[in-house]
């Protein structure tokens, strides 16, 4: 499959290049403390014209890596749930 002609505004050229299609830059969720896993978050769309973006959740602990690739609406609600998950725990907004 050709590259295609138009990108994401959010599209890393060289990494869709890389792995063939459209993502964005990793982004690493930090807390500023050491942490038993690593976790990456990042936009990716396939070159096909009518997909839909989705989120990728790339967790890595030891040797193991996993990757969950969820919908928009997947990724909306979960961040939602974790509102309130951290709210039932005392944390509020930073
Ligand atoms: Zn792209």
């Amino acid at each position: 499959m050709n590259p295609p002609a138009d990108h994401p505004t959010w599209c890393d050229r060289d990494r869709c290049d890389r792995f063939r299609t459209h993502v964005s830059p990793v982004v690493h969720v930090d807390t500023n403390r050491t942490e038993e896993t690593v976790m990456d978050v990042a936009l990716i769309k396939p070159w096909t014209p009518v997909t839909d973006p989705q989120v990728s959740l790339t967790v890595t602990a030891g040797p193991t890596v996993d990757q969950v690739v969820m919908s928009l609406g997947q990724a909306r609600a979960l961040a939602y749930r974790l509102r309130e998950l951290l709210a039932a725990a005392g944390e509020g907004p930073r």
